[in-house]
């Protein structure tokens, strides 16, 4: 479904999940013909990380993050950060950013105190890299806002990144625009009931925004509840456009230079 004259790039996919164990292959010659001309995987813990990385290398021009995502904060420890360290280090024309990590109040799998341990050391460690991160935020975007404003405060410079999947108020995307994190914008903005979402992407400008798909999560209307796959994400671009009033392809345009910027600098 090439409904795009120009590339896009899916800056968060879980295609190395055992979802796709059958058709890894086929589902990234979907994502071909439907203009995505990149994809970035994105690691939740240390084992993951390393998953994405080894499907990175059976793929050309596929990239990875590496981090540990707060559902999984309890695994945080010196020695997982510096296995996350080495893992950017020694792969660092396939490792991207540092993510995804984060603040999920909404299922406090892990206690709150150590997602914010691990979501500090993950910045830090992103900094001291200079990789940008991959935020995952849920029911936490005050306390996300906090602490990114107080790198910014001791470094005179917030962490940059993406706040993946965002689903903040406007005032909260402008704040966090302005610290330097850009939206990322999926399958929600397709949703029915997801009016903020759209609001976000009415108000902040095309500048602020990066297309993702959270394979296999969150398909778009009309796959909606079916498994989300990277060759979907046109839709994605199609629904911005119509709330922006302009077309795809300068969605698909700006877009990719905003995920190129921030990834491939
Ligand atoms: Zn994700």
């Amino acid at each position: 479904m090439a409904i795009l004259g120009r590339m896009i790039i899916d800056t968060h996919a879980h295609l190395h999940d055992q979802e796709f164990d059958y058709d890894f292959r086929e589902a990234l010659e979907r994502a071909s013909e439907a203009g995505v001309s990149r994809i970035v995987l994105i690691g939740e813990n240390v084992q993951n990380s390393v998953r994405a990385i080894e499907k990175t290398q059976m793929a050309p021009a596929r990239w990875a993050t590496v981090g540990i995502h707060p559902h999984h904060a309890k695994e945080f420890s010196a020695t997982s950060i510096s296995k996350l360290r080495e893992l950017a280090t020694h792969h660092r024309e396939t490792v991207v950013a540092i993510g995804e990590i984060g603040l999920d109040f909404y299922y406090d799998f892990s206690p709150q105190a150590i997602q914010e341990r691990a979501f500090r050391a993950q910045i830090e460690l992103a900094m001291e890299l200079q990789l940008p991160v991959v935020i995952h935020c849920r029911e936490a975007y005050d306390q996300s806002l906090e602490i990114l404003r107080s790198y910014c405060a001791s470094f005179g410079k917030a962490p940059w990144g993406v706040m993946h999947c965002y689903f903040g108020t406007v005032e909260q995307a402008w704040e966090f625009f302005e610290l330097g994190m850009l939206i990322g914008v999926g399958g929600s903005v397709t949703f029915k009931k997801a009016e903020t979402v759209r609001a976000v992407v009415r108000e902040l400008p095309l500048e602020a925004f990066v297309l993702e798909t959270d394979a296999p999560y969150l398909a778009p209307v009309p796959y909606r509840g079916k498994r989300n796959e990277p060759s979907f994400l046109p839709l994605v671009a199609q629904r911005v456009a119509e709330i922006k009033g302009i077309t795809a392809d300068d969605v698909a345009t700006a877009t990719t230079q905003n995920a190129q910027r921030l990834f491939w600098p």
